[in-house]
């Protein structure tokens, strides 16, 4: 199983990528028969999570925010290694670089209060 060291304060979405896919194979788990299950069940776990971030908030559950959250990346990791994997989707990684890029090229409009589009998106 790809570990990830403990004294890492800089972990990457690549380590967290490999980590997930590592855990699958230490639980036995193969995306590879069904594809398509694969990815409804990440998406719907996902949710799920994402739910579960939610409810802390609202029950005023602080402390266990940051686990909530944690596993919301995961499944997102997941989701996106599957996406990688069997969809041709992009490197994760590299989404990420370029809409940051995209966001830091963004202009903020006082007339309407947002961010206006680049050329880029526009065209
Ligand atoms: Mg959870």
């Amino acid at each position: 199983m790809k570990k990830i060291k403990k004294n890492n304060k800089n972990l990457t979405i690549r380590e967290i990528q490999d980590w997930e896919k590592s855990f699958l194979e230490k639980k036995g788990v193969f995306e590879d028969k069904d594809k398509e299950k694969a990815i409804k069940t990440a998406i719907c776990k996902l949710a799920e999570e994402t739910g579960e971030v939610a409810e802390a908030i609202l029950e005023d559950k602080w402390d266990k925010i940051q686990e909530e959250v944690t596993d919301v990346i995961v499944f997102a990791c997941k989701v996106a290694n599957i996406a990688e994997k069997f969809y041709g989707a992009e490197d994760l990684s590299d989404a990420i670089r370029k809409k940051i890029k995209i966001c830091d090229e963004r202009e903020w409009n006082p007339d309407n209060k947002k961010l206006n589009k680049t050329k880029n998106e526009r065209a």
